[in-house]
């Protein structure tokens, strides 16, 4: 059955053909396109030739309903030659083991499965960009961004499923919700279009993402994709090849499932970069904290992530003086950071939190003892990441410029793969030696490490 969806045209605003094929289901996904795509300018034409693009809302039920789906296809194809395939059909493999769309019509721009607007509307952006009115719409195509231009962090959740007892984020965001594949994969596409050269993925649990789904496939471009941390951060890493950026990855935890990702960084797809918010090292203390993944080895895991990508760094918080605390524990923490060679740490004084059910815990540690821990963890952890840095010395880094006043002429700030924006070190860059050389913020340099100071390098570009 086919819907007549065609509305009035207009000269200026970018024209959308529209076949909606098939059940109830279908038509609503189709409603839901077509006000997506008037809530965004568009205007839809009665004429597959009158239109820049044409979309097949497709079914895929019976051997009919196919033939019908795959001839418009077809049809459109020949009277316009921009076409995107929606739908039930969208979702069917073919004999070939590929997708059936795909496979009949090789040259359809996108193919998504049903209930996929956002992926949709990302395909459509892509081959018919969104007319812009600066007096209607209030915000840029990328959304609002509070970081520089270069870098951007992707939230790619909110919420969280675990309840350690010193955090009040559950009771206030609620259990975990994974935002859909296409949606995050859509919003990266978009930032690396704007010129987003870094990436950050943020969540209160990247290592979780898509449990509250269990797992389920989405689409992008046309592709089943599992919402899952590795099939994620393959695509992101895939999309970030081809615009020469990178993706960094916050807030893992440490589950046997992440040394998956690890040799994704050693093969260069991804920063070899993880923030492991580890909190302490002691079994028990890990436990009166109910911290995921408190059962694994961790220092185990960390010596074998280093055995597959030896220039992985690891970044991580800590909490001295938790309740119950005792300077056997602590020590169990100082041995782990000593040992497991943590990268970038940071520690804070335990302290308790209006509503945390930490704060019941018997055994409160003074908090002069608190503050007397921290200080002694930050001693050792800063041993640890000064004789990294000097191990740097002599090396050549790629940069990523955050700051160039004058051109870079005077020389400048940036970071490495192993600094993270406002939270780790950074790259202070000297005057670059030939006169004729620039820094630009948001490019990549390379330099020569020849020094270090405080939690920062010194980097001669080259
Ligand atoms: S600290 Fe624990 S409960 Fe709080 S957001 Fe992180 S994992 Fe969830």
């Amino acid at each position: 059955m086919t819907q007549d969806t065609s509305v009035a045209d207009t000269a200026t605003a970018p024209k959308i053909g529209f076949v909606s094929l098939g059940c109830p289901k279908a038509l609503t996904d189709s409603e839901l396109i077509l006000t997506q795509l008037r809530a965004e300018g568009y205007e839809t034409s009665k004429t597959f030739q009158g239109a820049d693009l044409v979309i097949v809302n497709t079914c895929g039920f019976i051997d009919d309903a196919v033939k019908e789906s795959l001839d418009t296809i077809g049809e459109a194809l020949a009277d316009n030659g921009k076409v995107i395939v929606t739908g039930c059909l969208g979702a069917r493999a073919g004999e070939g083991g590929g997708n059936l769309v795909k496979e009949v019509h090789p040259k359809v721009l996108a193919v998504t499965g049903p209930h996929a607007t956002q992926e949709v509307m990302d395909a459509v952006h892509l081959h018919v960009p969104k007319p812009h009115d600066p007096f209607v719409d209030l915000v840029p195509p990328t959304g609002i961004k509070l970081t520089p231009k270069h870098y951007a962090y992707l939230k790619i959740s909110e919420g969280c499923n675990h309840r350690c007892s010193f955090c009040i984020i559950p009771s206030m965001r609620g259990d975990l919700v994974s935002r859909p594949i296409g949606d995050v994969l859509g919003e990266a596409r978009r930032l690396f279009e704007a010129g987003v050269k870094e990436l950050l993925v943020i969540s209160q649990d990247t290592s979780a993402y898509g449990v509250d789904v269990k797992y389920r496939t989405g689409f992008w471009d046309g592709k089943p994709v599992r919402t899952r941390m590795l099939e994620l951060v393959q695509a992101l890493g895939a999309m970030a090849a081809e615009h020469g950026a990178w993706v960094r990855l916050h807030y893992v935890y440490p589950y046997p499932h992440v040394d998956e990702i690890v040799p994704l960084m050693a093969e260069g797809l991804i920063l070899p970069y993880l923030d492991v918010p580890f909190q302490h090292a002691h079994p028990d203390v890990l436990k009166r904290m109910k911290r995921p993944a408190s059962g694994e080895r961790n220092l185990e895991r960390i010596q074998r992530w280093r055995e597959i990508c030896p220039e992985i760094v690891i970044r991580s918080t800590f909490i001295a003086g938790f309740p119950g605390e005792t300077e056997a524990e602590f020590e169990t923490l100082l041995d782990f950071m000593r040992e497991a060679q943590i990268d970038r740490a940071g520690c804070f004084a335990y302290s308790p939190v209006e509503g945390a059910t930490a704060n019941d815990l018997p055994g409160a540690v003074p908090d002069a003892v608190r503050e007397e821990r921290r200080a002694r963890f930050m001693a050792v952890a800063e041993a640890v990441s000064t004789a990294k840095l000097e191990q740097r010395v002599g090396a050549t880094m790629q940069v990523l410029v955050d700051a160039a006043p004058a051109m870079g002429r005077k020389g400048g700030t940036g970071r490495s793969y192993a600094d993270a924006p406002e939270i780790d070190g950074t790259v202070r860059l000297l005057p670059p030696e030939k006169a004729s050389r620039t820094l630009k913020v948001g490019e990549f340099t390379r330099a020569r490490i020849v020094g270090t100071q405080g939690h920062d390098l010194i980097g001669q570009p080259i």
